[in-house]
């Protein structure tokens, strides 16, 4: 499905695994123009053998069915914001292994949950994110197609990112080289949660114009829509289908049709069960653009 006027590339996270051409198949069904996907298990470090055959088709079956950007999501295990030894080691080394993944899966985004700071004070955990991606300034370069999107987060615990300012600050930590190849990825339903009120109009581009001062609008490249099953300001991270939450279709409505956040790709992330699955949630979507 082309996408109306105005409006930028609309998508689902894909569930790819090996199955390459029913992922195709999905995304031909559901009309998508844009996708998310995991290179590898979101719980385990490790990394399958890359299949460069079925990939390179893959990548090329994408492209012909018209789905772009696509993009790569981190697994739930990275935690760069820690500084215990053990932790930190195996999450850089799973950070630099995303890139080739990413580049062979044909992404052109990398997303990244930057981590908690645990027992330490958010301030050590920001830096803690900072020095780690400036450790890996060698695969950040090597891979210079792929930027790396920070997910703004609902603020679970100690995690890092729940008010854009954090991620304003891990941004100008980063090496002055690697800046322009750092940006955010804002879901609406983490936002919510973390205390910017997407209900109205008034609200949305309140949330904008924090994001303009903490990072600036040019970073944000990438939209996860998704409503939120708990109240405002919950700080708890839990997906509802678009419209059924408590950002409601009012709140979408707003969204979708705000001159920030019209343009940009956006991928669903919501629950898919017996009352609605992706397919439900885009057409819900499409309604709401004006
Ligand atoms: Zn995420
Ligand atoms: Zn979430």
């Amino acid at each position: 499905m082309v996408p109306k006027n105005g409006h930028g590339p609309l998508g689902v996270h894909l569930g790819v695994g090996q199955r390459f051409d029913d992922a195709v198949a999905q995304a031909k069904l559901l009309g998508i123009t844009c996708c998310q996907l995991f290179t590898h298990n979101p719980r385990g470090w490790g990394f399958a053998p890359l299949d460069e055959k079925s990939l390179a088709k893959f990548r090329d079956d994408l492209r012909k069915a018209g789905v772009s950007p696509v993009a790569s999501h981190c697994n739930y295990l990275i935690n760069l914001g820690s500084n215990a030894p053990d932790i930190r080691a195996k999450s850089l080394a799973c950070f630099r292994q995303e890139f080739p993944y990413a580049r062979a899966y044909g992404c052109g985004y990398f997303v990244l949950h930057v981590g908690k700071h645990k027992a330490q004070s958010l301030d050590d955990g920001i830096k803690n994110v900072a020095a780690g991606i400036n450790s890996c300034k060698d695969v950040l370069l090597k891979y210079p197609e792929i930027t790396l999107l920070l997910e703004t987060v609902a603020g679970q615990g100690s995690e890092i990112g729940r008010d854009f300012n954090d991620l304003g600050t891990i941004i100008a930590l980063v090496d002055k080289e690697l800046r322009p190849r750092v940006g955010v990825c804002v879901d609406t339903c983490h936002v919510f949660a973390a205390g910017y009120d997407l209900r109205t109009p008034a609200g949305v581009d309140a949330a904008a114009k924090a994001m303009d001062a903490a990072f600036g609008l040019d970073r944000v490249k990438l939209i996860h829509l998704n409503d939120a099953l708990k109240e405002f300001n919950s700080r708890v991270d839990r997906h509802q289908h678009i419209g059924e939450g408590f950002i409601g279709a009012a709140g979408f409505r707003a969204f979708l049709n705000h001159p920030v956040f019209k343009p940009l790709p956006k991928v669903l992330e919501v629950p898919e069960d017996e009352h609605m699955g992706y397919a439900e949630n885009l057409a819900v979507v499409r309604k709401l653009q004006a």
